[in-house]
């Protein structure tokens, strides 16, 4: 028994597919089912968002009103702040505390976005023709109109489960689009409460609808649907292409935002107190399961050492548990099969001639818990070198100088995130300039706000979230002649 209401009112959401469990990770017990929607939930959720969007109820709100309903979503979710806290950590096993800081992020989406509704806006151009292409003596007025793109589809993941789904709900909203939600199959939970408060804050019905299920089911029903004409995805790069491919249908819009491989260069002239603790969390955190993951450390040969006992000492100091097991820093992996990805990440390592620092096992506790790892004699052609883990394990390697390692740090399929710790300021914007990747971290890591855009390079996605950018991705521009 888990207490929690959504668990009761998921079970009994009509559903025609098979009945996926919910199971904790950290007890390894099942705490809840649900049936999957299957295609038949999402032609029927599509049908809905379309007809909304076409009616206008939602699209053509003035902004100030659409403006008011995001803030109200805001209030609402923060009343319901501590509960979504505990969904979260519940389904994913992440610590309370980090489980409340993605809640607040998660609101934060819909304040930020709200203040964009009522700054939608194309540009205005003034054109005096001569000649020209089409021969024209004439003054034209353009103006371009930015309007919303339609019905989204939006898929996520389950390593933050509100957060992500307010990452799309939000800017889809403000936008002025219909929507349909396919929460990850192993996090379903929070989503309902999400449900719950867009309909108490006025949202009006059908504009947003949830559909829970198997990705293979419902999720590529969604991508293929020929009525949706965007789907916002965040997982692996694996699915990122099958959704490219079956966009190809009704050549739909799509974002994706995927995996990465992302490195961590650390000079001579770091600060070390800043710089070890913030490349260990910035791998251990969330037992390593977030996309911006600094899964390769690159530290320059003079604090070769220091760096590689820095971080395997803090490893060794975690202290890991379930959300009420007390003060801990990190939960479990998401699933058996996630948890046996890992130690298989780890084994291919050891065969190809890495070495294991610390850790490099499951813990000997119930629950999916892998011990943070960290190898060494990582060479640039391994799996564990180049292929995204989603697990606690870290590659640290030396390097000597610049151009040696922005080739080991671009040297990757992925261009996610990138950190640089040096006092030299001028050596770290110029390789702020030459790393490969859609952010990059001067003296820092992990940073996120939802006014800066976020998006991967290379197979790391296409597009970007938060921000103007983020915004613009729901939104088409179309550009108005007129003759004077
Ligand atoms: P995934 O398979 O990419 O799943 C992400 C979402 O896509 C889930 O909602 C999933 O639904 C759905 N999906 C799966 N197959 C689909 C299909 N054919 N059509 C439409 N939607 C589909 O990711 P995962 O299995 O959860 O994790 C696998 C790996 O992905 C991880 O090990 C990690 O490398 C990467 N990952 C990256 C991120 C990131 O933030 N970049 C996040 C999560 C995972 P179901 O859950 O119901 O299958
Ligand atoms: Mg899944």
């Amino acid at each position: 028994m888990t207490g929690l209401a959504v668990v009761d009112q998921l079970r009994e959401r009509p559903g025609v597919g098979d009945t996926i469990a919910i199971i904790d990770p950290v007890s390894e017990e099942q705490i809840g089912e649900f049936k999957d929607g299957g295609a038949e939930a999402i032609d029927a959720a599509v049908a809905r968002a379309r007809a909304t969007f076409d009616s206008g109820i939602w699209r053509d709100k003035p902004g100030s009103e659409k403006a008011k309903i995001l803030w109200k979503v805001a209030e609402l979710l923060d009343a319901r702040a501590a509960e979504l806290a505990q969904i979260d950590s519940l389904n994913t096993g992440m610590p309370l505390g980090q489980a409340s800081r993605n809640i607040d992020a998660a609101i934060e989406f819909f304040r930020y976005f709200s203040g964009w509704c009522t700054k939608i806006n194309g540009v205005a151009r003034d054109i005096r023709m001569s000649g020209g292409l089409n021969g024209y003596d004439a003054t034209i007025h353009s103006y371009s109109i930015k309007e919303p793109v339609g019905v989204v589809g939006l898929i996520i993941p389950w390593n933050g489960p509100a957060f992500n789904a307010a990452a799309k709900l939000a800017p889809s909203l403000a936008a002025g689009c219909s929507s349909v939600l396919k929460p990850a199959e192993e996090t379903p939970l929070s989503a309902l409460v999400f449900e719950q408060v867009l309909e108490a804050a006025g949202v009006p019905e059908g504009v947003t609808n949830l559909v829970q299920g198997w990705g293979h089911t419902a999720g590529q029903r969604l991508i293929e649907h020929p009525d949706v004409d965007k789907i916002a995805f965040t997982g692996s790069t694996e699915i990122g292409k099958k959704i490219v491919e079956a966009a190809g249908g009704n050549l739909k819009r799509v974002m994706l935002e995927l995996g990465g491989k992302s490195p961590t260069l650390i000079y001579d002239d770091a600060d070390l107190e800043r710089a070890i603790p913030a490349a260990a969390m910035g791998i251990f955190m969330h037992s390593g399961q977030a996309c911006v993951a600094g899964s390769r450390v690159f530290a320059q040969r003079g604090v070769y050492e220091p760096v590689l006992q820095g971080i395997s000492a803090f490893a060794g100091r975690l202290r890991f548990g379930g959300p009420n097991d007390g003060k801990v820093h990190s939960g479990p992996i998401i699933s058996e099969r996630q948890m046996n990805r890992v130690l298989g990440y780890i084994d291919d390592g050891k065969n190809n001639g890495a070495e294991v620092a610390i850790g490099g096992h499951r813990l000997d506790r119930p629950g999916w818990f892998v011990h943070p790892t960290v190898m060494t004699s990582v060479s640039s052609d391994t799996r564990v070198f180049q292929e995204e883990i989603f697990g606690p394990v870290v590659a640290v390697t030396p390097f000597d100088e610049d151009d040696e390692v922005v080739s080991l740090a671009n040297d990757s399929t992925y261009g996610l995130a990138a950190a640089v710790y040096t006092r030299d300021l001028s050596r770290a914007h110029r390789l702020a300039g030459r790393l490969d990747a859609g952010s990059v971290t001067l003296n820092c890591q992990m940073m996120w706000d939802p006014d800066v855009s976020f998006g991967g390079f290379k197979q790391s996605g296409w597009g970007y979230e938060n921000g103007e950018l983020g915004l613009d991705g729901y939104l088409r521009s179309k550009s108005v002649w007129t003759m004077l």
